[in-house]
């Protein structure tokens, strides 16, 4: 029987009640709430690109207020790691008549009274709120210079505290950009007015550029992905659409996901030495990676690991707080990434190991091995280590789930991402201890509630199985050193300079002429990795510059490291390959 046809006296009665209430409430209110208000409206944002007197966009946006006569403008406050993006909003204005613009309580946003339902149309200009270097500390802010202009939406745009997760009409129009600039965003390529379906949310977590880019195209399934790119670069350019074409073909592949009808990546090149950093956007990517890469082999598991994320943190939503789940979306992100490459030929066994073995290092090593789950919450962003932990603990968790659930069957550690990626599209699903502890337990019926509360709550220290690499491969305990700066700093003001406050005289720097008092001008570290090289530049009290490089090496210690049995492994290659989930013999 159809519901909506029966319904017995007594509902009819309650909904009746309910319905009442409703009214009475909204006729309480009057005009204050109409339940349309912010919900379906429209924006309309015009950006005009102006490189004098400084480089800057004017941003004007139309929309309609609120029925109250009251609204507040969201400016943008806080994402990633920086939370000071007001500073780059400049000359807020309302051009609109009979309103008035005031500064909100929380000394941030605005709030304009308006005649009732008004048209409003503010101004404002965004600049650069910083000086020196493009390095990681600053390149997720606004950079607008004479040539280009690369931003993510949330250092730009201010808008009214409407819904942000509800999908509306949203027209940008682009003014001002020189004829022979290339533009792309999340939304589409060199279209200087475009109409958008989607949510503020999205708009805000999009990447938007123009200027001296060159735009490539990578084909997969029939979709385009095209590839942004500036500067000059020590690789083969024309080698990256190869490059991403494989990666992304091998990220959807895994997924069985290839419902992308649009897709960019944009890569702009930072000022720091051996480094690199990305996050996956709407519709996007967006790699920040310095100059000196000689050639692609760190970018495979850059771009894999953020395509990755379209599912693991976007498709896959995460439970508030997400930095409890960070161990999942990054430290499982990580295991993925490693054995998506070498699934598609992309890296060789040999390769996997080394980088899982460089995990292990970093993980028996750092200072934070034992940091609990509500310490990565309440250190997040204060302390490098505590930050870093996450991706080394869930990866060796992965190692060891996977494990766990092919001794007792015939599944593997995919057939629990698969099931979330099920639950999440049918049911909602988001990413939660009480989750992944329920879908484990589909797989490894003791569950793992024990793992989760000594591993991640407690922060007790994993020890890598004897059989987590399958059959090609042993652990033993191998000598490595802590990694050890020989030096404590404290930062100083921009452009980002570290103060030397103590330092140790047995270190190389201490020979090498670092005193305490002395300013570090540049540096590349791999941090908490003893064995990869330090660069420093640092300027002495005559004002004398000096670039030194060493190793960062402190206390030895004694590191579970996996070796390939060659032996084992060239007569058993398919079997060793097969606990991967390798099923051709590529590699
Ligand atoms: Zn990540």
């Amino acid at each position: 029987m159809d519901p909506f046809f029966f319904q017995n006296p007594k509902q009819t009665m309650k909904h009746t009640y309910i319905l009442l209430i409703i009214l009475l409430i909204l006729s309480h209110f009057g005009c204050n709430l109409s339940v349309s208000d912010g919900e379906t409206q429209s924006l309309n944002y015009q950006i005009s690109y102006n490189a004098n007197p400084e480089c800057h966009l004017l941003v004007q946006l139309q929309f309609e207020g609120y029925s109250s006569g009251k609204t507040r403008m969201i400016i943008p406050h806080e994402w990633a790691w920086q939370d000071s993006y007001e500073k780059g909003i400049k000359n807020l204005k309302l051009l609109s008549p009979d309103g008035q613009l005031t500064l909100a309580d929380n000394g941030i946003d605005y709030e304009i009274s308006h005649p009732a339902g008004q048209t409003i149309i503010i101004q404002y200009e965004v600049k650069p709120y910083w000086e020196g270097p493009i390095n990681r500390e600053v390149y997720y802010r606004p950079i607008i210079k004479p040539g280009y202009f690369h931003f993510i939406g949330h250092g730009v745009f201010v808008y009214p505290d409407w819904n942000p997760s509800v999908t509306r009409q949203i027209r940008v129009e682009w003014k001002g950009i020189p004829d022979d600039w290339q533009m792309a965003n999340s939304f589409g390529k060199n279209e200087r007015e475009q109409f958008l379906n989607h949510s503020i949310n999205e708009l805000c977590h999009s990447v938007y550029m123009a200027g001296d880019f060159l735009i490539q195209e990578a084909d997969i399934a029939g979709f385009p992905v095209y590839i942004a790119l500036r500067g000059e670069w020590k690789f083969p350019q024309d080698e990256l659409p190869v490059l991403v074409e494989k990666v992304v073909y091998a990220v959807r592949g895994f997924w069985n996901d290839y419902d992308f009808p649009y897709f960019l990546i944009s890569t702009i090149p930072i000022d720091s030495q051996n480094s690199k950093g990305g996050t996956g956007l709407t519709n996007s990517f967006a790699l920040f990676v310095s100059d000196d890469h000689e050639n692609l082999d760190d970018l495979r598991f850059l771009l894999t690991h953020e395509l990755f994320h379209t599912w693991n943190g976007r498709k896959i939503q995460r439970e508030e707080p997400e930095e409890l789940i960070y161990w999942f979306s990054e430290g499982f992100t990580n295991y993925y990434t490693r054995l998506i490459l070498l699934r598609n030929g992309l890296i060789t066994l040999q390769e996997f190991i080394s980088s899982y073995n460089q995990t292990l290092i970093e993980y028996f090593c750092s200072p934070a091995i034992n940091a609990t789950n509500e310490e990565v919450l309440s250190q997040a962003h204060k302390d490098r280590f505590i930050d870093r932990m996450p991706y080394l603990r869930g990866d060796i968790l992965a190692f060891r789930w996977n494990t766990l659930i092919k001794q007792t069957s015939s599944h593997s550690l995919d057939d629990l991402i698969f099931d979330l990626f099920q639950e999440a599209q049918t049911s909602r699903m988001v990413v939660s201890m009480d989750n992944l502890a329920m879908l484990m337990k589909r797989l490894v019926p003791e569950g793992v509630e024990q793992d989760m509360e000594r591993y991640l709550v407690r922060g007790e220290t994993l020890v890598p199985g004897a059989n987590d690499l399958g059959p090609g491969a042993v652990v033993n305990d191998v000598v490595t050193y802590l990694f050890d700066l020989g030096f404590t700093f404290e930062e100083s003001d921009s452009p980002k300079n570290w103060l030397v406050t103590e330092i140790n005289e047995n270190s190389p720097v201490w020979k090498a002429g670092l005193r305490k008092g002395y300013t570090i001008t540049g540096r590349s570290i791999h941090w908490g990795q003893a064995n990869q090289p330090i660069i420093l530049v640092f300027i002495n009290d005559q004002g004398k510059k000096t670039r030194i490089e060493y190793l960062p090496r402190g206390e030895k210690k004694m590191v579970p490291q996996y070796q390939l049995n060659e032996e084992f492994f060239q007569k058993n290659r398919a079997a060793c390959l097969k606990w991967f989930g390798v099923t051709g013999n590529e590699r």
